[in-house]
């Protein structure tokens, strides 16, 4: 199917940041992987294309575990989306929310009240976090999204310590010095490493009043492993890892309460004054602008060419879509198949664009899970290739170094690993936002 350029309703009111010149108008909402990959591959294409996005960066979610634990500073693993498409004269970069979209009138809606109008819409709005209907439990176990959320959890992290060292009563001392982390996939999993070595290795020397080397890091899991998206043998050594670095495994057992004074697993309450969400994702609320119900993750569903039934110029792509993997389970939420979705849109506006045949429909070739447990310790899992230890250790290193974002980031994090590797100090401990001794966070 080819599309007419310029099919957006001109009596909307309708905000383009350039004049309509008859070229096709794609706008894509969401500069994450998804949506930078499917802009980066439209280049020549001979589009128009506007990017949408509510913060002015793109984000490298999976190393923001290191900015909530001091390893790397925000500016490491961020970079501003206008700068990124400087030379693409054709791409213009708004900054705006997305609240809705009017598919009849073709327009998309901003918070602000302007709207933008279309012929093509790529959907690439991501996930957020999910708590399973407990949603009060969100201000006292933050989840890892944004730069903010590492932010935040930095900060409670490091003040946790700063409120111990002053506390007199042992008991609330204890509280202070126990993290809970829910949740042991990848993020969970790397997150309890970490604290645990911030605690035990780097921290330890430089307090008086208590020893940061008795900190209690749990690590705590519904389900009956760690990792449970890796082989057994993976996951069973990633736990003994773990154990090793003195992060204690409650498996099998969800979280019933989640308060400002500790958890609830099973019957037993542990006080615990600083918790991490790693636990659950929901979609972005697109399934909402665009009038479907969504899957049980919200994800909304798509045709295997990855559009809304009904509707070939809009396309719904990486976490937000509810996409089948040819061995007939979902495509799993993570980087490459936001990647490969957004290569894949490209080629097939092209296709359209120039009156070819469309591709065949969206394939998701799996290319393999990584995590690291901390310092010298990882798994991978490619096909058949299963690594564990210091090797996956490098080889996890050099994966995410590659995937950074131009030569001074890779640069600036090989570094800051190397100095925290050599040195087991960490240089981004810095508590920022106010040192609110006096607040619970
Ligand atoms: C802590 C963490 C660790 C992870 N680790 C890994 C890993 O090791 N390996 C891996 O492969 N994957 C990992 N993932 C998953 C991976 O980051 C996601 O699968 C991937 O980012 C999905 O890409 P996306 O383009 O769908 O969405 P995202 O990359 O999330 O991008 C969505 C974009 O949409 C924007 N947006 C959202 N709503 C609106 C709105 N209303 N208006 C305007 N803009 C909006 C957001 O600001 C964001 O820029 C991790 C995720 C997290 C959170």
């Amino acid at each position: 199917m080819s599309l007419a350029p310029g099919t957006a309703r001109a009596d909307a009111a309708v905000v383009s940041p350039e004049p309509k010149d008859g070229r096709h108008h794609v706008v894509v909402i969401g500069a994450g992987f998804g949506g930078l990959h499917l802009v980066h591959r439209l280049s020549g294409a001979g589009v128009r294309v506007t990017l949408i996005d509510q913060r002015n960066h793109h984000l490298f979610q999976p190393l923001l575990y290191q900015v909530a634990t001091t390893i790397l500073a925000t500016s490491e693993i961020a970079w501003p989306i206008r700068r990124l498409f400087r030379d693409r004269k054709e791409v213009s970069t708004l900054l705006a929310r997305v609240v809705g979209v009017d598919t009849a009138r073709r327009v998309v809606e901003l918070e602000d009240g302007d709207s933008v109008g279309y012929d093509t819409l790529v959907v690439a709005t991501g996930a957020r976090h999910a708590y399973f209907g407990h949603d009060e439990w969100e201000t006292v176990a933050p989840g890892l999204k944004t730069l903010e959320d590492a932010t935040t959890i930095r900060r409670r992290l490091l003040l946790a310590f700063e409120r111990a060292e002053r506390e007199p009563d042992p008991a609330k001392r204890e509280a202070l010095l126990t993290f809970g982390v829910i949740g042991a996939g990848p993020t969970g999993v790397e997150l309890a490493g970490i604290i645990a070595e911030l605690a035990k290795q780097t921290l330890w020397q430089e307090f008086r009043n208590i020893d940061t080397r008795k900190a209690r890091v749990m690590l705590i899991e519904a389900g009956p492993r760690v990792l449970a998206a890796f082989p057994e043998d993976l996951s069973t050594y990633a736990a003994e890892a773990l154990k090793k670095r003195g992060v204690e495994l409650r498996l099998g057992q969800p979280v019933s309460d989640c308060t400002g004074e500790g958890l609830r697993i099973g019957d037993e309450f542990i006080p615990c004054r600083t918790s991490v969400w790693a636990a659950g994702v929901a979609a972005s609320p697109a399934a909402g602008w665009l009038g479907v119900e969504g899957d049980r993750a919200g994800r909304v569903p798509v045709r295997p060419d990855l559009t809304l039934a009904d509707r070939p110029e809009i396309f719904v792509i990486g976490d937000t879509a509810a996409v089948k993997a040819p061995d007939g389970g979902p495509v799993p939420g993570i980087a490459p198949a936001a990647k490969q979705q957004g290569e894949y849109v490209a080629r097939l506006i092209r296709a359209r664009l120039a009156g070819e045949r469309a591709p065949e429909p969206f394939h998701y070739r799996h290319q393999g899970n990584l995590a690291t447990i901390g310092k010298g310790a990882a798994v991978v899992h490619m096909g058949r290739l299963r690594l564990r230890g210091g090797l996956a250790w490098w080889v996890w290193g050099i994966a995410h170094i590659f995937f950074l974002i131009g030569t001074r980031s890779r640069a600036a994090v090989a570094w800051s690993w190397l100095w925290s590797y050599l040195t087991g100090q960490h240089s981004a401990r810095l508590i920022t936002q106010g040192s609110q001794l006096n607040r619970k966070n």
